[in-house]
């Protein structure tokens, strides 16, 4: 196996992990066969616990493990589908060695941050390695900056591990900032020396520098940082702001020859350079589409640009397949309450509601499902979404008064939505929501069943605690809700619709953590054309 390790510095949101996907995207374009993962320096286990305003979104993987949304990245930029092994953070790093600790394992011996914090970083790697022998490159980006006093423990860990495997085999690569100065007029390059100074004060020289710009990168400055952080000229590579979308990403990476530079020098040279067209397909549709739509995304961290990150991107991969961009419009679901949802969302072409937790905005989100019902504008809910459909149903198709979900309301008359048995007893937060891929059964004839192409089993990812209350199935079917999908061991509804309605499906699971570019999901595929439908509608009337 090779290694590249991707670090990056002078400030965080640099689009590292965007970069270290894009790389991986090119290499497996060259036909190698790509590994990808994140090691995240802060002390939580995982980030399941942490709250969107810290962190953005959850990305789920199949195997129920809770990590870090980089991982979407991976997972939409390149064909593999990762498990908990690749993710690891220091929390799990010192859980391990306390667990050893206790344990007696180590012998009587004082443990220490060197070598056993750093022995247990590098056995994360070797298990890596071993569990995958059909990978040829495993790309691992390191979180944080470099200088930050977290990240320490992992570049030392590289570093040995780098000359434990051989330097040949390995590839560093550090991704920094180049600030513009309006006022001079100028891009500086001291930020990338200093930072490139501290890697190497720590032993590691990276091999290549990828150079965020705003604009492009001009050669006095290229001789100037290979000169300054002792690496080739051609191997600082300049990463551009792109234009459209970031899907352009692993394009502009490719002008300075990244992948090359790459595969050289882990010698894997005689690959060919990579057949993109696939890729630049993709990225043609989202940047000239011939249609347009909007859809509304009701949630309550709107202002967040990532806590729904795989939503945008699916409904970006869904509008690409149907030539449309989407134009999202995000609505604060508390501003529903305030305005009224004809004032709020009256005119969209769509009305999304993403997962989400905690009371706030609950109501809002409630009266935009009733609005998208009662006006047959295209509903999607996602987890939440599907709970909010299914309570608004209750309320005002089966008069049920006050229904609920017992996460809003714990001595709600009507508690459509709540705890299976086995949630009731958990008093823990971290990893204890029903996590992760599950298999359920399609019923013929329903709209779902139509979108997934006629399958009858399905596997879609999970993260909740609450489920649609089968005490209440008969009466809601007889209302006409149409529920599409169980769960095929416990049979928990999985898909609701509502018929006669030009799309009104909502899913427990949540379908954005299996879109990708060139395969849209099908639920997203379904619900953008539907809208794509209103939108033209809207242009004829
Ligand atoms: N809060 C709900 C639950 O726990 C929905 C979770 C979600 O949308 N991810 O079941």
């Amino acid at each position: 196996m090779k290694y590249i390790f991707v670090t990056g510095g002078v400030v965080s949101s640099l689009g590292k992990g965007l970069a270290a996907a894009s790389i991986g995207t090119l290499l497996e374009h060259r036909g190698l066969k790509v590994l990808m993962q994140k090691f995240d320096p802060y002390l939580n286990v995982d980030p399941g616990t942490m709250s969107p305003y810290q962190h953005g979104e959850v990305y789920v993987l199949d195997d129920g493990a809770e990590t870090d949304l980089d991982l979407g990245h991976y997972e939409r930029f390149t064909s593999g589908v990762l498990s908990r092994m690749n993710n690891l953070t220091s929390g799990q790093v010192f859980d391990a060695v306390i667990k050893k600790e206790r344990r007696g394992d180590y012998l009587g011996k004082t443990v220490q941050f060197i070598p056993h914090v750093t022995d247990e970083i590098k056995a994360r790697l070797h298990k890596v390695t071993d569990d995958n022998p059909e990978v040829d490159v495993l790309i691992t980006e390191i979180g944080g900056t470099v200088g930050d006093m977290e990240g320490l423990l992992f570049l030392e860990a590289l570093r040995q591990f780098a000359l434990e495997v051989g330097k040949e085999n390995v590839c560093f690569i550090h991704v920094t900032l180049l600030p513009f100065i309006k006022a001079a007029g100028e891009v500086k390059t001291k930020p990338t020396q200093q930072s490139v100074a501290k890697l190497r004060e720590i032993g590691i020289q990276p091999d290549i520098i990828i150079c965020r710009t705003e604009a492009d990168l001009d050669e006095d400055n290229r001789r100037k940082i290979a000169m300054f952080c002792n690496v080739e000229r051609k191997n600082v590579v300049a990463f551009r702001d792109v234009a459209h979308t970031i899907y352009e990403c692993p394009l502009d990476l490719r002008r300075d020859k990244i992948d090359r530079l790459v595969v050289d020098k882990i010698g894997l040279g005689h690959t060919p350079s990579p057949a993109l067209e696939d890729w630049e397909t993709f990225v043609q549709k989202i940047i000239k589409p011939r249609n347009r739509a909007t859809i509304a995304v009701v949630g309550k961290y709107i202002e967040l640009q990532d806590a729904y990150k795989s939503i945008y991107e699916s409904l970006i991969h869904a509008g690409a397949h149907h030539d449309t961009k989407i134009e999202i419009v995000r609505v604060e679901a508390e501003a529903i309450e305030d305005r009224g949802a004809s004032e709020a969302i009256g005119a969209v072409h769509g009305i999304l509601v993403p997962g989400g937790f905690g009371d706030r905005g609950i109501e809002g989100k409630i009266q935009a499902a009733r609005y998208a019902r009662e006006n047959k504008i295209p509903y999607f809910g996602i987890c939440l979404g599907m709970q909010i459909a299914t309570i608004e149903f209750a309320r005002n198709v089966c008069d049920l008064e006050n229904a609920n979900s017992t996460e809003f309301d714990k001595n709600t008359v009507h508690p459509v939505i709540c705890l299976q048995e086995e949630q009731k007893g958990v008093d823990t937060m971290g990893a204890t929501m029903r996590l992760g891929s599950c298999e359920s059964i399609l019923f013929a004839g329903t709209k779902a069943s139509d979108l997934y192409g006629g399958a009858d089993r399905i596997h879609e990812r999970h993260r909740h605690r609450y489920e649609f209350n089968s005490d209440y199935q008969d009466r809601l079917q007889k209302a006409g809700l149409v529920i599409s999908s169980v769960s095929a061991g416990e049979g928990l509804v999985e898909i609701i619709e509502v018929p006669e309605h030009p799309f009104y499906v909502a899913s427990q699971f949540h379908p954005e953590f299996q879109s990708k570019p060139n395969r849209p999901h099908p639920l997203f595929s379904g619900f953008v054309k539907a809208a794509l439908e209103r939108a033209h509608k809207d242009l004829e009337a």
